[in-house]
């Protein structure tokens, strides 16, 4: 909104950008914060993190030292994150030459997209589609190539997927598990997508930053441990979400030798590097042992199986998630079919706030009747939005 000191100035957000306007997950927190709302729409959770990681950092930040640290991120975050990717993918990655920590998964995108693409060259991005994308894409000069998965159930359109692929295509982006739709994707999808990059000479940026919220059993299939992706893909991950810290935002890429030197040039000018303590403690949350990672994906599994029952039983039809912690529940059973009037009204009428999914498809006639809730929450607090939300329908 321009302000009356701003009045009659040209336009000086880059034509690349305008499109985007305020990002969703501002707009609805604010409305959550406005109508003190309980808010299941931005995903952070209510909890903070293991607190022994919380003193760690507190302890490394009065203890010092407190300046820059190397732009790659401190040796032991990276070797923590490489016996990660052992412990969990079986993978051997490389410390000093193939990890490179960043700030937040935001950044690891920023610079992987700023690090590869050339103007003209063109992304292929699978709607529903996290926000970030397309503006990094855009801010790079790229061209971007939507292509909606399939109905019902989110399905992998693979013949659309393949005419989608070019003489362009320089990268495609997988959020594995997906924001806003849950989907998680098998081990076959990956190698049918390994294989078009492959064929094309494209790239594959996968976003696991979910990858410990998969449920019903299946497991998280990292792009690197597709053979075909192996020396074509850069995996962007985050510690935001598997140790419930969004705010501390060290994220982190891994990707062969050659890719990362791409990374890395861009990230030294964007931030540099991130703040030690915080590295440190993460580089400790890394290591705790497997009860910790299997009692965090028991426990969303409870709010999970929770809120898509409870809203189930208000009427919603619901999409349920296969990975990571939101829940889409379709409108329409209500009499309701425009999300982003209903998202806009929710907060003030029914004290509680969600995001609206048309504004992950470009065609934003496309998930009008779906909204999405986290289930990042407390208990009491999923409790407290479904009571708010039954007196309202009644
Ligand atoms: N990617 C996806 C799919 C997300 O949902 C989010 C939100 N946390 C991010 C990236 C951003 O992660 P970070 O906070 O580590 O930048
Ligand atoms: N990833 C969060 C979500 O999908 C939002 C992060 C952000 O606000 N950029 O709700």
């Amino acid at each position: 909104m321009p302000t009356e000191r701003g009045k009659g100035m040209k336009e000086v957000v880059i034509e690349a950008l305008r499109p985007y306007g305020t990002s969703i997950f501002t707009e609805m927190t604010d409305l959550a914060e406005a109508h003190d709302a309980v808010n299941l729409s931005q995903g952070f959770p209510d909890f903070d993190g293991p607190e022994k990681i919380r003193e760690m950092a507190a302890d490394g930040i009065m203890r010092g030292p407190n300046q820059y640290v190397s732009s790659l991120g401190i040796p032991e975050l990276r070797r923590a994150i490489a016996r990660k990717m052992n412990r969990f993918y079986q993978l051997s990655v490389d410390a000093d030459d193939e990890v490179t920590v960043t700030s937040g998964a935001t950044e690891g995108l920023c610079a992987t997209m700023l690090g590869i693409l050339e103007p003209g060259d063109e992304v292929v991005l699978l709607e529903p589609t996290y926000d970030a994308y397309a503006p990094l894409a855009s801010m790079a000069g790229a061209r971007i190539r939507y292509v909606p998965l399939k109905d019902p159930e989110f399905g992998l359109p693979r013949e659309e997927l393949a005419e989608a692929f070019g003489p362009k295509t320089k990268a495609i982006v997988i959020n594995n598990p997906q924001n806003p739709c849950g989907k998680v994707f098998s081990r076959d999808e990956l190698a049918f997508i390994g294989n078009l990059c492959k064929k094309h000479d494209a790239f594959a940026i996968g976003d696991e930053v979910y990858e410990h919220l998969v449920y019903n059993g299946r497991r998280h299939v990292p792009l690197l441990s597709v053979p075909e992706l192996r020396d074509r893909a850069f995996i962007v991950s985050s510690t935001a979400k598997t140790f419930s810290m969004t705010g501390w935002k060290v994220g982190y890429v891994i990707a062969a030798p050659e890719l990362s030197r791409a990374v890395r040039m861009s990230h030294q000018f964007i931030t540099f590097c991130g703040n030690p303590p915080i590295q440190q403690a993460m580089a400790f949350a890394m290591d705790l042992p497997d009860t910790y990672y299997t009692s965090l994906l028991s426990d969303y599994t409870r709010r999970r199986i929770w809120l898509c029952e409870a809203l189930g039983d208000l009427g919603f039809l619901i999409h349920p998630p296969e990975g990571a912690y939101y829940v889409l529940a379709d409108i329409t059973p209500l009499g309701f079919d425009d999300d982003l009037s209903f998202c806009r009204m929710l907060p003030e009428q029914a004290g509680v706030a969600a995001i609206p999914c048309s504004c992950f498809w470009k065609d934003r006639r496309k998930g009008r009747e779906l909204v999405r809730f986290c289930f990042c929450k407390k208990d009491e607090t999923l409790r407290d939005a479904i009571q708010r939300l039954r007196n309202w329908l009644r």
